[in-house]
């Protein structure tokens, strides 16, 4: 295990992130990097938030809990998101322990997180998962079909609606995963005109094209693997 080769991916990531953002003439600070750490041990989890890390991303409910439990003695604060699909029946204990849930992929599931919003103090907020790339194996709301949920989304006032997510294809570069990104900016812009809320996030980006993701917008980006790189055994 090489804690420095981790500090130095944190601090190249993070580099890359504002050089992005400067050359889309955004201000870097409106860019959040959601480190993942699914399928990684706390034992290289630590390191990353010994050099700054602060916003956590995992995939997988199960998975969360373990690492929520194991890492409660953290002396540094974490800011836990929920990265991948989420069944209806894990919410309610999912639900207190992330600050965001990314991925929520049919109506049905946010009308559920809507109802347990109700009855907690500090509902997580949330984004929806748009599946911009047409793959048939990727979660959400196909393209622009979101478009005719909006009164039902709009419905659904108790959870925090809060923006888009999307995955680009599997296997894409930078340039090749740029249209998902500025077709996701379009059809959030579309639905908070039909919605009439903000929708100021855009959660787009992994380790390979994240930089492209922020040129169009991304407010959160998702990296993993270029955070541990060189890192383990
Ligand atoms: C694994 C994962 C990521 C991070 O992917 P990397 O290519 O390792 O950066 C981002 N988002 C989701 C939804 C993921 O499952």
């Amino acid at each position: 295990m090489n804690t420095d080769r981790i500090r130095e991916n944190l601090a190249s990531v993070q580099d890359r992130i504002v050089a992005a953002a400067r050359r889309a003439g955004r201000d870097p600070s409106t860019v959040t990097l959601v480190a993942v750490t699914k399928k990684r041990p706390v034992e290289l989890v630590r390191p990353l938030l010994e050099a700054g890390a602060r916003d956590l991303g995992e995939n997988y409910p199960q998975e969360l809990w373990e690492k929520v439990d194991a890492l409660s003695d953290s002396p540094m604060p974490i800011r836990w998101h929920l990265i991948g699909h989420l069944q209806g029946n894990k919410a309610r204990r999912t639900f207190p322990m992330v600050r965001m849930i990314h991925a929520v992929d049919s109506l049905k599931l946010l009308q559920t997180l809507d109802e347990l919003a109700a009855e907690s103090a500090n509902p997580p907020e949330v984004c929806l998962q748009v599946n911009t790339s047409h793959e048939e194996a990727k979660h959400g709301w196909k393209d622009a079909s979101i478009l005719d949920d909006s009164q039902a989304i709009a419905a659904c006032t108790r959870i925090k609606v809060v923006g888009l997510m999307t995955m680009a294809a599997w296997g894409t570069d930078a340039e090749t995963a740029r249209p998902s990104f500025v077709r996701l900016r379009a059809i959030r812009d579309s639905l908070a005109r039909l919605t009439g809320r903000p929708l100021p996030h855009l959660s787009m980006g992994m380790s390979n094209d994240f930089e492209a993701a922020v040129e169009e917008g991304a407010t959160l980006v998702r990296v993993g693997s270029a955070l541990f790189e060189g890192a383990e055994p």
